[in-house]
């Protein structure tokens, strides 16, 4: 095949802004693209095309532009004249080898100055491939179904769509630090508001030594995964066992998954205002465990003076589940670990604290010292784009 024509849909509504967009989009294809055989990606008439050398490598192609956010569909295709009776007879070349017994022409113009109407086009293309193969038409079942895509100087087409992500392009709507844990949700919601075109970065806190590496090793894996839908991860390892050990010294065991929690915020918004990035996301659900009452999301939003983003909080744990699957971290995030919230945790949790109270036991603790120690000891790792083939 010569070419991909991918669609994008949400773009499409975008106004004045639009082509601040589809710029970004473009930049992202070429970027997650490079090195398999692109000559180039532009946009015409509201569609993308990439323009592929002879020696692509196709499936590998495919992979990546279906992980590019803001592409809502793409197939590998070919171009031909707009001209009708070029057109008809390339169709025809083009399908000729192929068996089928029905079929449909499904005409699209992005240039709506051509002479013929999509309806005109369909049925002058329909006519010719018939009387050439003798298969029937059939409008609601066809084996082959032939797109044609009319721009101004050209014709595309094409007789297979694969799905690619939808959403808005990753980069648009600026910069977000998600907490990832090495669990189900975090990553489900760090792959949802990318989605929404923000690019993510990551941070990790783990208890190790108190606790193993293998939510460190989790997090760093799930987050080369997710770094397949943007350009560029990177991921903060923050040891938070010392500082888990000052809290269960000074103060009562109930409150200490709301600590905990009100200083991963605190840690995570220091290192988001180093990045410049603008929101805190995590992975809450709503009522989903003893930290995530309406009560305690309130007490923990309080440490943040950035928005906190909950892109599940109406989910079910069934759909994470489902997404998670479908992203890829799913595998990766039931490995059994042990999450540094698990850490000197007591049986009955306070499930509905008030900001007041947590205040008052927080008194006992050096905050800003414990900022810095988590902030100071952190380690930074990037997740570059694999560029191997
Ligand atoms: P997850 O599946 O993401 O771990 P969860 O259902 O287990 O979520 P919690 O453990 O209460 O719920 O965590 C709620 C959110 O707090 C997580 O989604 C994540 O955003 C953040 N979080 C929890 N543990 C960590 C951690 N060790 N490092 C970074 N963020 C964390
Ligand atoms: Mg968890």
């Amino acid at each position: 095949m010569d070419y991909i024509i991918a669609h994008y849909q949400e773009i499409a509504l975008k106004g004045k802004n639009r082509h601040i967009f589809v710029n970004r989009l473009l930049e992202n294809i070429r970027y997650a693209t490079e090195g398999l055989g692109i000559k180039h990606v532009i946009d015409k008439g509201g569609r993308i095309i990439i323009d592929l050398s002879s020696n692509v490598k196709e499936n590998l192609l495919k992979e990546r532009v279906s992980k590019v956010i803001g592409v809502a569909n793409f197939s590998f295709g070919y171009k031909t004249s707009n001209n009708i009776d070029i057109l008809k007879e390339a169709v025809l070349q083009y399908i000729k080898d192929r068996s089928f017994k029905s079929f449909r022409i499904s005409t699209k113009r992005g240039y709506k100055e051509h002479p013929l109407t999509s309806m005109d086009i369909d049925r002058i293309v329909g006519a010719h491939i018939k009387g050439a193969t003798g298969a029937r038409v059939d409008l609601t079942h066809p084996e082959l179904n032939v797109y044609i895509e009319i721009l101004p100087r050209e014709a595309f087409i094409y007789t297979e769509r694969f799905p690619g992500q939808g959403g808005l392009p990753v980069g648009v709507s600026g910069k977000v630090l998600c907490l990832i844990s090495g669990g189900i949700d975090s990553p489900v919601a760090a792959y949802r508001i990318m989605k929404r075109g923000c690019s993510v970065i990551f941070v990790h806190f783990h208890s190790y030594p108190y606790l193993s590496k293998t939510s460190q090793e989790k997090a760093g894996d799930i987050v080369e995964i997710l770094n397949q839908y943007q350009q560029l991860s990177r991921l903060y390892h923050i040891p938070f066992g010392e500082i888990q050990n000052e809290i269960v010294l000074n103060t009562p065991s109930k409150y200490r998954v709301v600590l905990y929690r009100r200083m991963m915020i605190r840690i995570a918004e220091a290192i988001a205002k180093k990045e410049g990035a603008a929101a805190l996301i995590t992975g809450d659900s709503l009522g989903q465990v003893s930290s995530q009452t309406l009560e305690n999301i309130t007490t923990i939003e309080n440490a943040a003076s950035l928005p906190v983003l909950r892109p599940l909080i109406g989910m079910d744990k069934g759909e994470i589940i489902e997404q998670a699957r479908n992203i890829g971290t799913y595998e990766i995030s039931i490995i059994p670990d042990q999450d540094c919230c698990q850490l000197f945790i007591p049986k009955n949790p306070a499930v509905r604290t008030t900001v007041s109270e947590i205040e008052r036991v927080e008194k006992t603790l050096d905050i800003p010292r414990l900022i810095r120690m988590g902030v100071e000891h952190g380690k930074m790792l990037t997740s570059p784009h694999e560029q191997s083939c």
